[in-house]
């Protein structure tokens, strides 16, 4: 028996997760669901890979369907706000993955697209608005578009958000949605700033939190390998001959780093595409179709453009610069974990990236086992603690790995024996 069909969930909606082949609740959708139904507002704390979306996506389903009412031309009763043209897209598809036998209409509006498709569908009418917070303005200013009857207002990522600069927009645009609305707020972290936003915008909320970065991160089989800058392409080259790695996800930094890792593989026959913010519309969702299926093997990205990306069976992810921030590195190897699946992320780390290394290491409470097996293994970068020593990490959950050498964890390899 499946079991969401103890969750209250109107027909149409329980025969929508059938079709998607889903048996049980993941434990955010466990927790999440009642309350949501209930009309509590929420605050939830969970990454990508969770099955978030579901988690708030079903309950407003049924809310509106129980609701009966028709959509209203510039006037939705649900908004989603999501930081990313990304997100906000895939969360439409999920609207309409798990509306697909109800009569709902939804739309989806971010900048960087025409906007004259967009006012249209608002004219028709949508019952549920996901949005980017910049266009979801400009088309309140344009006055194609008026909040006064929300009813349910949920932020998806709302660290993500605060971290592309959109607090002022935000707090301008639940000014405009009614104070009895039901509010949701999903964020992957709770830092202060989140938690102030939170306390402005809940009420009385549920709190539910769900794999901390360090279980995530603990799903994922991890790998370092120390390689100066320079040998850093020949490296990857050489990983790829590797045919385990069918569905890579590579990590830089910068927009221009990922466009000349992107050139060089394709230059060496792999068919490998980027994305990031310098990419038009256009370009960024082809390259996410042909990642999806399978034409693209090596899709490379930077951190931004990669939030929200979901893309099931991801093989391995490969950080091939590390991030400053900590929690980018949980969210960029979660991408290789999603739906239960376990995965590989591989990390290149140069001299100057020990200190990265270090503070991953103490955020995800393990050390990352370092695979000196490759032709490229710098011993003096894997010697080298990059900086002073801080104090240890405390609270590390299993004993420190050996720090050379103990590559091939699991059985499976992250590249052939060099
Ligand atoms: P999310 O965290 O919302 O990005 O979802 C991560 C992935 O999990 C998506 O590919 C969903 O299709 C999938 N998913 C969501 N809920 C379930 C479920 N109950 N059972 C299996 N897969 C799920």
């Amino acid at each position: 028996m499946n079991e969401f069909a103890g969750l209250n969930l109107a027909q149409p909606i329980l025969r929508a997760i059938a079709d998607e082949g889903y048996t049980e609740p993941t434990p955010i959708q466990a927790k999440s669901i009642a309350p949501l139904l209930a009309g509590r507002d929420l605050l939830g704390v969970a990454q990508t890979g969770t099955g978030k979306t579901a988690a708030f996506v079903l309950p407003l389903l049924h809310r509106l369907a129980e609701g009966k009412s028709r959509a209203i031309s510039g006037r939705p009763q649900a908004l989603i706000l999501a930081p990313t043209r990304e997100l906000a897209g895939q969360i439409a598809d999920s609207l309409r993955s798990y509306g697909r036998h109800m009569r709902l209409r939804s739309a989806v509006v971010f900048g960087g697209a025409s906007i004259r498709p967009q006012i249209n569908a608002l004219n028709r009418g949508v019952h549920i608005l996901v949005a980017t917070p910049g266009r979801l303005l400009d088309l309140m200013n344009q006055r194609h578009l008026h909040l006064d009857a929300v009813e349910t207002f949920i932020l998806d990522e709302a660290d993500r958000m605060l971290d592309m600069g959109f607090i002022h927009d935000v707090k301008k645009i639940a000014a405009k949605v009614p104070s009895s609305r039901q509010t949701v707020l999903f964020s992957a972290t709770m830092p202060k700033a989140v938690q102030g936003l939170a306390g402005g915008l809940l009420r009385d909320p549920v709190r539910i939190e769900v794999a901390p970065a360090a279980t995530t991160a603990e799903k994922v089989e991890q790998h370092v390998l120390f390689v100066t800058k320079e040998k850093k392409r020949a490296l990857l080259g050489d990983l790829m001959l590797n045919k385990d790695i069918e569905r890579v996800l590579i990590f830089t930094r910068t927009k221009r780093g990922a466009d000349r890792v992107a050139k060089h593989l394709d230059q060496q026959g792999i068919r490998t595409d980027a994305i990031h913010g310098n990419k038009s519309q256009n370009a960024r969702q082809r390259a996410l179709r042909g990642f999806r299926n399978g034409h693209i093997r090596a899709l490379v990205a930077t951190d931004i453009a990669a939030r929200g990306i979901d893309v099931d069976g991801v093989t391995h992810v490969i950080n091939f610069e590390l991030p400053h921030e900590p929690d980018s590195y949980v969210h960029r190897i979660g991408r290789t974990a999603r739906g239960g699946a376990s995965g590989i992320a591989i990390s290149f780390c140069d001299r100057e990236e020990r200190a990265l290394l270090r503070d991953i290491e103490r955020t995800i409470r393990q050390d990352v086992p370092v695979n000196a097996d490759h032709p490229y293994h710098a011993e003096d970068i894997a010697n080298d603690p990059g900086h002073a020593r801080r104090a240890p990490a405390r609270n590390r959950k299993r004993p420190a790995q050996r720090r050379r050498g103990n590559s091939q964890r699991g059985g499976r390899p992250t590249h052939r024996a060099a």
